[in-house]
């Protein structure tokens, strides 16, 4: 899964939800998150965030924010 990272804090850039396939993106309490089942893995979003926040779980060291997207695209 792809997961937002903390560059999406209060960012006002919403690209990343146009592009996703299957409208997986969720607003969190300041920042956008990925609900990680419901994401294809496609890769679209991550070039087209202007913050840099999006980042492949594969990247390592991303548990918590991993935590973060699974915690508050669930709320929906
Ligand atoms: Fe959506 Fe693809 Fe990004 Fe996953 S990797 S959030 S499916 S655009």
């Amino acid at each position: 899964t792809y997961v937002v990272t903390d560059a999406c804090i209060r960012c006002k850039y919403t690209d990343c939800v146009e592009v996703c396939p299957v409208d997986c993106f969720y607003e969190g309490e300041n920042m956008l998150v990925i609900n990680p089942s419901e994401c294809i893995d496609c890769g679209v979003c991550e070039p087209e965030c202007p913050a840099e926040a999006i980042l492949p779980d594969t990247e390592g060291g991303l548990e918590q924010w991993l935590e973060i997207n699974t915690k508050y695209s669930a709320e929906w």
